[in-house]
């Protein structure tokens, strides 16, 4: 099977350096394995999304001379297939209705399998994955072998949330396997929601992809580069600056003489290797 990568924002903001090494990261994978590079918008979260972040990304990332094999795919025009996956899962019997308030869960997780509380007139409920006692183990191709008690660190998680929006984790499943991704090359601040996501592909029949998980660009304070915090976001205008300081995180070499993105990334790509990448699973950008 040939490899299909994919670098896949939510537009909660300007591209930043985190998602600027994601990017470079998933981009020098799929270019070494002679493979195909693919972008999706993860736009299903409309309260935490900022007005003019996807087309800001969608400029940013060929400027920065990473150029996509075909246009992106966008999440907010696929509820289609996610109310197809749902019912799916509803009519396996793997989702059940919530009505449990937070204050119910008293901030701990939800375990029963189905819900405790009474179902209340008018209002929608969440629907929950019933998580069995399980452990998901995989190999990560950068951090290891991983194993995971899905029940003890996510309990029965929402893939639906009572405002009707889908959960990151139901989306990002469906639509791996719709755009045949081969290996999701991501931060390492996702590797713990791999074992859910390996979950809701066996429970829907979906194969599972290969998984490296890039260590987490730190701020000098050592905290996560968060969009969301519109922290560092990197200068399109500008990219060899940001371009040369994404390559030095991943510990490849900047081609000194290198006068446009294409150029640094060909010569980044010339001494790349995967076993090349930096094993640890965060660190500070510089
Ligand atoms: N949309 C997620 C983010 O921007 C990444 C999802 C993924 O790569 O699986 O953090």
């Amino acid at each position: 099977m040939s490899y299909r990568g994919r670098f896949a924002p939510s537009p909660t903001g300007h591209l930043h350096f985190g998602s600027l090494v994601a990017a470079v990261g998933s981009w020098l994978c799929a270019r070494h394995a002679g493979g195909a590079w693919l972008l999706r918008v993860e736009d299903i979260d409309p309260p935490r999304e900022m007005p003019g972040s996807a087309e800001s990304i969608l400029a940013a990332l060929p400027a920065f001379g990473l150029l996509a094999d075909a246009p992106p795919l966008f999440q907010s025009r696929r509820i289609a297939a996610y109310d197809a996956a749902f019912e799916q899962l509803r009519a396996t019997g793997h989702v059940f209705p919530c009505w449990c308030s937070r204050n119910d869960l008293a901030g701990g997780l939800h375990l029963d399998g189905q819900c405790l509380a009474a179902p209340v007139e008018g209002r929608a409920p969440a629907w929950r994955l019933r998580v069995p006692d399980i452990e998901i183990g995989f190999v990560d191709g950068l951090q290891g072998p991983q194993i995971q008690s899905l029940r003890l660190a996510a309990g029965d998680f929402v893939i639906r949330r009572v405002e009707g929006y889908y959960a990151y984790q139901l989306a990002c499943v469906v639509d791996d396997a719709f755009q045949g991704i081969t290996q999701v090359v991501r931060g390492n601040d996702l590797l713990d929601s791999t074992p859910r996501q390996i979950f809701l592909q066996r429970c829907l029949g979906l194969p599972t992809p290969g998984y490296l998980h890039l260590p987490l660009a730190l701020d000098g304070e050592g905290r996560k580069l968060s969009k969301s915090e519109r922290a560092h976001p990197v200068d399109p205008t500008n990219p060899l600056p940001a371009l040369r300081r994404a390559l030095d995180f991943l510990d490849l070499p900047a081609h000194p003489g290198a006068s446009d993105p294409a150029s640094l990334l060909a010569h980044a790509l010339a001494h790349f290797s995967p076993a090349r990448l930096p094993h640890c699973s965060e660190r500070a950008a510089a």
